[in-house]
């Protein structure tokens, strides 16, 4: 029986229509539209595409936004400087650097730098930790999303075996951490990790996140497992996940594609988490 397709386009919409509702709400009580303010440092393409995206999101559901631009040769000190004045503006809601920055720089310094009240894309230590304590923060954007996917889905995660295969700090060590703060049994998997196919088989719920294409083969995959792809890969054959879609769709019982699963729903987790960290300025 092959599985049901998790439309990630679609859940992130009705996440967006749900902010846009708040916002609204938002705005009637405190008489003010909260800001997202965004910096890339030199002229990188791909940050360029994904930035843009933010704004058009923020303009859809009523956000406002803006953008700092500064040139490759930026020093740290200088950046340091531009996050130290945004964290003091108090019209900003939420500060995000887009990553990669040049090499002159540091990111963990620069991310350290951002207010964890204005951190929306919950990487900074302070949320990071809160994270790690099972305390309320804001939450990185992606994992957040994979989250939301599996709320939106109904999938019972209290006491299901999950697995997740990756473990930076961006997207495998925060999900592993949601899904045992969800009371999942949590197994995280790395590129050490002996019989990989033999762990994931264990898997009510299954998260991979390494950007290597299909390496989880059907083989894989328990019978009605539930498959979430984070996984972004470039190849002759288009964009593809760290699934094999087609093998794992014959078995498990819902799996996320690549593209439109867990992708949509990164911006709109965004979203979220600037208008979470305008309610909780006063
Ligand atoms: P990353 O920092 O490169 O981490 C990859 C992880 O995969 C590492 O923990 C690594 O293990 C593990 N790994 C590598 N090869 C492995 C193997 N053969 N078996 C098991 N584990 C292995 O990547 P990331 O930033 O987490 O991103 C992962 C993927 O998600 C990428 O394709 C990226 O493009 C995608 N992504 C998508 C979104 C989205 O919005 N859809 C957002 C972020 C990332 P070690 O720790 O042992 O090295």
């Amino acid at each position: 029986m092959p599985a049901r397709i998790i439309d990630g386009k679609a859940v992130a919409a009705a996440v967006r229509s749900r902010v846009a509702e708040e916002v609204k709400s938002f705005e009637s009580e405190r008489g003010r539209t909260p800001l997202l303010t965004t910096v890339i440092v030199g002229d990188d393409p791909a940050s360029e595409v994904y930035v843009a995206g933010k704004h058009r999101a923020c303009e859809e559901v009523g956000m406002r936004s803006s953008h700092h631009g500064l040139p490759a040769d930026t020093s740290e000190a200088e950046l340091l400087a531009l996050v130290d004045q945004l964290n003091r503006d108090p019209d900003v809601d939420g500060v995000l650097v887009q990553l990669p920055v040049p090499e002159q720089i540091d990111p963990d310094r620069i991310v350290a730098a951002i207010d964890p009240g204005k951190d929306v894309d919950g990487l900074t230590p302070m949320n990071a930790g809160l994270l790690a304590h099972g305390m309320p923060g804001l939450v990185s954007c992606t994992p957040a999303g994979v989250m939301e996917l599996l709320r939106h889905e109904g999938v019972e995660l209290e006491g299901a075996e999950a697995v997740v295969v990756g473990r930076s700090k961006l997207v495998g060590i925060p999900v592993a951490r949601l899904l045992l703060t969800a009371n999942a049994t949590v197994t995280s998997c790395h590129s050490r990790t002996r019989d990989l196919p033999a762990v994931c088989r264990r898997a009510d719920v299954l998260v991979a996140a390494v950007g290597s294409p299909r390496l989880i083969g059907g083989d894989a995959v328990k019978p009605g497992a539930v498959v979430i792809d984070v996984g972004v890969n470039r190849t002759d054959h288009g964009l593809v996940g760290d699934v094999d879609f087609a093998a794992a769709a014959e078995v498990a019982s819902a799996i996320t594609p690549v593209p439109g699963g867990v992708g949509p729903m990164t911006i709109a987790m965004l979203l979220v988490n600037t208008l979470a960290a305008a309610r909780t300025r006063v």
